[in-house]
């Protein structure tokens, strides 16, 4: 759908969303896929501080309104094997 401009589906015009807009008591934000857990040291405590990562664009069919969401920058998701890791490919190691 993203490179082609068509939608798998129906074969319809696909509109490109740059941003996927979420909100959070009443703001908003851009929508990202993934939360990352990250432990800091603050004023002689541990804090677990959460952020997410993942911002998310997407294809949407101008005619029938099937979508499909794209990362763009999938690299930056930490695999930390909490949150997100890598599945494993059938047939192939670990890359
Ligand atoms: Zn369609």
């Amino acid at each position: 759908m993203k490179r082609s401009g068509r939608c798998p589906k129906c074969d319809g015009s696909v509109i490109y969303v740059a941003d996927v807009a979420d909100h959070d008591d009443g703001h908003m934000k851009p929508m990202r896929i993934a939360r990352h857990v990250d432990r800091q040291r603050m004023l002689g405590m541990n804090v677990d501080v959460t952020t997410s990562v993942g911002d998310l664009e997407a294809g949407v069919c101008r005619d029938c309104g099937y979508t499909e969401f794209y990362v763009k920058n999938p690299g930056d998701i930490p695999l930390d094997g909490k949150t997100a890791w890598l599945l494993e490919r059938k047939g192939e190691p670990y890359r």
